[in-house]
Parts: C-alpha cells; sequence; structure tokens
C-alpha cells in the first residue's frame, strides 16, 4: 500500500468502536478513522455475520464490506469518545468484495476526505 504524506496523517484518530451500519455487533471486520482537519469521519464495515452464514452488506451480492463517510459536528461521546455525527446520512461510500479492497479504500477515503 503507497504510504502518502505521514505528517498530514498524524492528527488522524483511529476509533475503536464501530461507527456505522445497523447490525454492527454482528461484523467481524471494522475500521474507524475521525478526521479532525475536516470533521468527518471514515467508517468501514463488513465480514458479517448475522446468524452462521455470511451475509453481504449492501445491495450487490459481493457486497461484503462497506465503507461511508460522515460529517460531524465537533463534540464527541463523554463515554468512549467518538465523534458525534451531524446526521445518519453518509457524504460518500464505496463497497467491496473482500477486506484488502476495504482496508485499501478506507485508506483512500480518509486521504481523499482530509483536505477540503
Ligand atoms: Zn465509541
Amino acid at each position: 500500500m503507497e504510504q502518502t504524506d505521514t505528517k498530514k496523517n498524524e492528527d488522524w484518530v483511529w476509533l475503536g468502536h464501530k461507527q456505522h451500519f445497523i447490525g454492527k455487533s454482528s461484523c467481524r471486520f471494522s475500521l474507524a478513522t475521525y478526521l479532525p482537519a475536516t470533521r468527518r469521519v471514515v467508517s468501514t464495515i463488513g465480514d458479517y455475520f448475522p446468524v452462521y452464514e455470511r451475509e453481504a452488506v449492501g445491495p450487490g451480492t459481493d457486497d461484503y464490506y462497506e465503507t461511508f463517510v460522515f460529517i460531524c459536528d465537533g463534540t464527541f461521546s463523554e463515554y468512549c469518545g467518538c465523534p458525534t455525527r451531524v446526521d445518519t446520512l453518509e457524504i460518500d461510500g464505496r463497497r467491496y468484495a473482500t477486506a484488502q479492497e476495504a482496508t485499501a479504500g478506507h485508506m483512500e477515503l480518509c486521504r481523499k476526505h482530509s483536505e477540503v
């Protein structure tokens, strides 16, 4: 994976909690990054096992992973420090078939949204 300007990435905050998707507690894969400069959160979930079988998280049969980007209001949960989203509607997003694609896509959207 290519590495861009690391100075720019220093203020990114990696979040432990999954940031979107109603079935997130059944997702085995997640990445979440808060971008302070633009007050956006990039959230990736996937490998969704609601019961025993893996299911897609998007409308396509191979949509096993997705990254959504949300605007935040600059406040944070007192409980865990997660950012507060302005609303539940994403401003950008991608879906993928594999975890490798999801990881690369997450980083791409972090870079894309870290500057206005
Ligand atoms: Zn949290």
